[in-house]
């Protein structure tokens, strides 16, 4: 007889119910346990899906990573790419170069999404967390002040669930956002892209491609850029009702439109298909007890590598403000900052992507005559590179653009080679002149990590996610917790 998988009961209460396990949920599950907040996690699916849609890490989030224990492992297990090429055929139009960006991590990191939702799942379990596969969320019901979830579980048996707060990490066609009545404006893009996973001969330039690179000329647009594992992705614009591209199709693009010097020839296609673009941000990412995350609060168009990315923080935003909520060492409408914080870095990424899309798909011969000769002129012009490089590896993101709290300014990003991260704790870093040794912290003070910079000419307060909360605030630890509510996010950002 064979034995039935063992299927872990689920409960009927939680704190925080995330309904999702793909990056997001599991980003936001694993912190909540680091943070030892109460959780269930479950996904319809049977586990993690094969195959890499999001291909490309950014800094960022291998920062936020690193904090919950995932960013060095995932190093480990993919490759590295030393930033984004705009090629017209041979000839450079532009390189937006990782190597000077401030960050410990000056790279595209190139991991498949499976191997990124892999060591997420190993983090997750090593913490002592699990998700509850083959449990679908059907609907929710108010259950003031959370809610009540109807999950499906694999034994085809509906069952409740009732949490405090709820979290749609479900995806782009969330039930969690249909189900709390939250708008996603936005459109479908008419246009079709073709994406092929192959691996190419060796002995061609197009073989021998190391960054993630847009080819684009008259003949039109092709993305080639390396994968973790020997083989190269493509993506293309597709006529209307397109089939997924065939090798021949590739080898096609790739002589037409990449680098003319060597026949390039696929040996394998490991994955192929085509999809279209929707670009779309949740009217709000919060209403009441539940909150969006991910896919199911902002969906985009993939060029550039963003959308896994802005999930994870998504996810480190969200953590540690649920953690002092319910802990109850901040009041519920902490929460509203989530919205207030994520939602413009959302409708930003939007806006970005769809004009980068707009320009990269020019095919009137004299309006990509033009958009070349810009892309070279920018590339001449100082900082250009450099700031293209930050926004693409997300590290220009920042929660303030209010000039009268003095810099540094709090909602901006503290780099951790100035601020080392403990895990998420808050930091709070003390100038030389504050103290010789940073002083012994007791047992309630633990959530607050102190660190001696000499660096530094005033203390600064580093929030769980890395981004400052307040500087110049008082030495003393045990005075900086008792008042950690006034540098709380309560206020929408202006
Ligand atoms: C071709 C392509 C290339 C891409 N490349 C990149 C890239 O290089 N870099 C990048 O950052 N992003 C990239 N992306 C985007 C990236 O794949 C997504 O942004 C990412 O998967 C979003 O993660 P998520 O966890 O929010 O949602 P998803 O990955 O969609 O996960 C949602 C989960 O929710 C579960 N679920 C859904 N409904 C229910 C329900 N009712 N009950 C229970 N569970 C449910 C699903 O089973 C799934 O596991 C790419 C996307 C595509 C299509």
């Amino acid at each position: 007889m064979t034995a039935l998988p063992h299927v872990e009961p689920l409960p009927s209460q939680s704190s925080v119910l995330i309904v999702g396990a793909g990056p997001t949920g599991l980003a936001l599950a694993v912190s909540l346990r680091q943070l030892g907040v109460d959780h269930v996690l479950i996904d319809r699916g049977t586990g993690i899906g094969p195959g890499s849609r999001a291909a490309a890490v950014q800094p960022r989030t291998l920062e936020y990573l690193d904090r919950i224990g995932v960013g060095a492992p995932l190093v480990r297990a993919g490759t590295k790419a030393r930033g984004f090429r705009l090629h017209d055929r041979d000839r450079t139009l532009l390189r937006a170069g990782y190597e000077q960006l401030d960050t410990p991590h000056p790279y595209i990191l190139l991991a498949s999404q499976q191997t990124t939702e892999e060591q997420l799942l190993t983090r997750l379990e090593e913490l002592g967390g699990t998700v509850h596969r083959r449990h679908r969320l059907l609907g929710i019901t108010p259950d003031h002040p959370g809610v009540s979830a109807t999950v499906a579980g694999p034994d085809g048996v509906v069952r409740a669930v009732s949490a405090r707060y709820l979290v749609g990490c479900d995806g782009l066609h969330s039930a969690v956002r249909t189900a709390a009545g939250i708008a996603f404006p936005g459109a479908a893009r008419e246009q079709l892209f073709a994406l092929a996973d192959v691996r190419l001969k060796a002995g061609t330039r197009a073989a021998a491609c190391e960054d993630p690179t847009f080819f684009l000329s008259e003949a039109g647009m092709l993305l080639l850029s390396p994968l973790a594992d020997g083989l190269h992705r493509l993506v293309a614009p597709a006529a209307p009702g397109s089939a997924a591209p065939s090798a021949a199709d590739v080898e096609r693009l790739l002589s037409e439109r990449g680098p003319a010097q060597g026949a390039a020839r696929v040996t394998e296609v490991a994955a192929a298909s085509t999809y279209r673009v929707q670009e779309r941000v949740a009217e709000s990412f919060r209403a009441g007890p539940v909150l969006l995350a991910g896919d199911a609060a902002h969906t985009h168009s993939p060029a550039g590598g963003q959308g896994m990315n802005t999930g994870i923080q998504d996810s480190g935003n969200l953590a540690w403000k649920l953690h002092a909520v319910l802990s109850g060492t901040a009041p519920d409408a902490l929460l509203d900052s989530y919205h207030h914080e994520r939602h413009p870095v959302a409708r930003e990424l939007v806006s970005f992507t769809a004009r980068f899309a707009e320009a990269a798909t020019l095919t009137d011969p004299p309006a990509c005559t033009r958009r070349n000769a810009l892309l070279a002129a920018a590339a001449d012009t100082p900082g250009i590179t450099d700031w293209i490089a930050a926004k693409l590896a997300q590290l220009d993101i920042g929660y303030t653009d209010r000039p009268d709290l003095g810099a540094p300014r709090p909602g901006t990003r503290v780099c951790p080679t100035l601020v080392p991260p403990d895990g998420l704790h808050w930091t709070l870093a003390l100038p030389a002149t504050a103290t010789t040794d940073p002083p012994r912290l007791p047992p309630e003070h633990r959530p607050l990590t102190v660190r001696h910079i000499p660096a530094l000419d005033t203390t600064l307060l580093v929030r769980p996610d890395g981004y400052l909360a307040a500087h110049g605030v008082p030495a003393a630890p045990g005075e900086v917790l008792a008042r950690l509510a006034g540098h709380l996010p309560l206020e929408p950002a202006a």
